[in-house]
């Protein structure tokens, strides 16, 4: 079932300074028949893999199966032995393996994405041929051979050499790898070396190749299900056929398939948000202290709206990229790209959004697991419950596939970057900005039943813009090295994220509404509004810290006096719409939004 619609999409960056309606975004409540099918086989392999994920001699099982299902090759062409479902169903399976204990979605992740997807974009049709149809049908597995003891986030530090043999056939690899994903039974590992010292290269090599030996499994606080060896290389002989894209093009495979690998993380932390809010209300409902319930308690209350709004809301943004992921690679494909290359084009596109949904989503899942083992008192430090593995679990996320700190940065400096080049025009906007803060304030609220959080959502928008045209301008003016700043693009960072999260929220609530009846509960306004709340004031603190960092005097003032305009979004009983969404998901005794 190959993608087929074609619309109007944003590009990436653009949800800055462009509106969008909710016909623009998909919505999970929008699963069709087909799709509905398939959550089910994902929801029953989850299912009966229990706790199996967390032991290291049962991945290669669970693989195999996963890939039996199809779930391996569900985003690889039919001419290469997958399925290639849509995009959004993808999406879906990724939430769906996400929910897994123990270590299994690293497995799957590294596999599907940062394995599979260098030879998918970067291999020759030959690389594609021999190795895609196993990898998809899980007869093989794949890692992806980056890091090394001293090269982590500075990735294109790598050691590990690759000379040419004297007949010119081949490259004879040298070098360590540190922290390999699926190492212990992967066949296929993607390497990266330095060609003739400095030409940072990507190849496909075999795990049984001579001169490969691995570490011991590393001991790691938690995804221990995953295996995680070092693995060397001595005089490891790789055909040059083997060479992924272009000598000293590496960092392109590297970088390009990390922003897929970032959304899929994305993807997978919603099935870890969904898994422990569901074992918080199950919970709550059943433990009795004081004679009662604790989910009766306002305490406990107020967890359980706060877990369902950061799960919602990630769902929310999440499912919004995967359609612009989508639409962007159909309209690459209607224009004549092949499948690989319009994939890959779609994500080098979204490469900021993608940054910023790896970063909130594996804080969204930080937050709702830590509060599941506080839900849980005492049994939630126990190993006898679940929530105490996946507190250690979750942790993972916040550092692979690029640190956040390193994607907080990465995604102001990419979109800083676009702006330059011409691909997005960020000063317009933002000049506009300026000259509305020179005006009266006009207290114009949109006309409508979500007017107020439509207001906010563009108040969110102008106050980004202020702060980023400001430090955009001193940047250019030579007056700030935004190399040198890295706090204030960590703060401009948030802002964006919480830009992205409040459209998204607000989009797919107003779609909702409109949706039948049964669809929409208070408890989705409860999340919107509360959201909006809680954002007006994120984005004030990191506007005003980003600000008084680099302006000063009466600068600062009319500044200040900007952020003052665009954070008018009134106060709201927020305990109260915690306490509706609270009521809602007791009464179900699961997440159900
Ligand atoms: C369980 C596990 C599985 C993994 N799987 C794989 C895999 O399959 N393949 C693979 O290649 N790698 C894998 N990794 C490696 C992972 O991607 C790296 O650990 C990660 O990129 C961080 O690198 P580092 O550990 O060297 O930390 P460092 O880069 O040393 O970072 C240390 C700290 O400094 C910060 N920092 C570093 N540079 C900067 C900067 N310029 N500005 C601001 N802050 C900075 C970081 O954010 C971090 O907080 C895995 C790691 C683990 C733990």
């Amino acid at each position: 079932m190959a993608d087929t619609v074609s619309k109007k999409v944003l590009m990436g960056g653009e949800f800055l300074i462009k509106d969008s309606q909710p016909e623009d975004i998909f919505i999970p409540e929008e699963w069709n028949e087909e799709q509905q099918m398939i959550r089910q086989t994902v929801i029953d392999f989850v299912e009966q893999m229990g706790n199996k994920g967390k032991k290291i001699e049962n991945q290669v099982e669970l693989m195999t199966q996963a890939g039996e299902l199809g779930f391996l090759g569900c985003h690889i062409p039919d001419e290469y032995g997958g399925m290639l479902l849509d995009t959004n169903t993808v999406t879906m399976i990724c939430e769906y393996i996400g929910g897994t204990y123990g270590g299994f979605s690293t497995s799957f992740a590294a596999h599907t994405g940062i394995g599979m997807l260098p030879i998918l974009y970067f291999g020759s049709e030959e690389l594609r041929n021999k190795y895609l149809p196993d990898l998809s049908n899980g007869i093989k597995f794949a890692a992806y051979c980056l890091t090394e003891p001293g090269s982590g986030s500075d990735a294109l530090a790598a050691k590990t050499r690759a000379d040419l043999t004297d007949d010119g056939n081949a490259y004879i690899l040298n070098g360590q790898k540190m922290w390999i994903s699926n190492a212990g039974f992967a066949h296929v590992f993607i390497v990266f070396a330095q060609v003739e010292g400095d030409k940072f290269t990507g190849f496909v090599v075999e795990a049984d190749s001579e001169g490969i030996s691995l570490g011991a499994e590393e001991d790691k606080m938690g995804i221990k299900g995953s295996s995680t060896r070092q693995v060397f290389f001595e005089n490891v002989k790789v055909p040059k056929e083997n060479i992924l894209g272009e000598i000293g093009k590496g960092h392109l495979i590297a970088f390009n398939v990390l922003n897929i690998g970032r959304f899929k993380l994305g993807a997978l932390t919603i099935g870890g948000c969904k898994m422990a809010t569901n074992a918080s209300i199950k919970y709550a409902n059943e433990r009795k202290q004081f004679k009662q319930p604790i989910s009766n308690f306002g305490a406990i209350q107020h967890k359980l709206g706060e877990q369902a709004i950061r799960t919602f809301v990630l769902e929310s943004s999440v499912y919004r990229l995967s359609d612009m992921l989508k639409d962007r690679k159909d309209n690459l494909v209607a224009e004549g790209k092949s499948y690989s290359d319009a994939l890959l084009q779609a994500a080098e596109e979204y490469a900021v959004e993608c940054a910023l949904l790896k970063v909130y989503g594996s804080e969204a899942a930080d937050f709702t697991i830590d509060e599941a083992v506080q839900i849980h008192g005492g049994y939630g430090f126990s190993e006898e419950y679940m929530v105490a593995g996946a507190y250690r679990d979750a942790r993972i996320n916040r550092i692979y596939e690029g640190t956040n700190e390193i994607n907080r940065i990465l995604s102001v400096s990419m979109l800083l970057k676009k702006a330059m080049k011409g691909q997005i025009d960020i000063v317009g906007p933002a000049w506009a900005v300026q000259k509305e803060l020179a005006s009266l304030p006009s207290n114009d609220i949109s006309e409508g039943k979500y007017g107020q959080e439509k207001k906010a959502v563009k108040d969110f928008k102008k106050m980004l813009l202020m702060v980023a045209g400001y430090i955009a301008k001193e940047q250019m003016d030579g007056k700030l090295n935004l190399k040198e700043e890295q706090e204030i693009l960590m703060n401009v960072s948030d802002m964006m994220m919480d830009c992205f999260n409040a459209e998204s929220v607000l989009l797919r609530v107003e779609k909702i509404s409109n949706m039948d009846g049964k669809v929409f509960q208070t408890a989705h306004d409860a999340i919107l509004q509360t959201f909006i709340y809680d954002a007006t004031a994120r984005m004030v603190k990191s506007a005003t810290d980003a600000l008084a960092s680099c302006a000063e005097g009466d600068m600062l003032n009319i500044l200040l006096n900007g952020v003052k305009r665009f954070s008018k979004y009134p106060a709201k009983n927020v305990k109260q719409f915690r306490r509706k969404i609270a009521a809602y998901l007791i009464s179900q005794n699961e997440y159900t939004l």
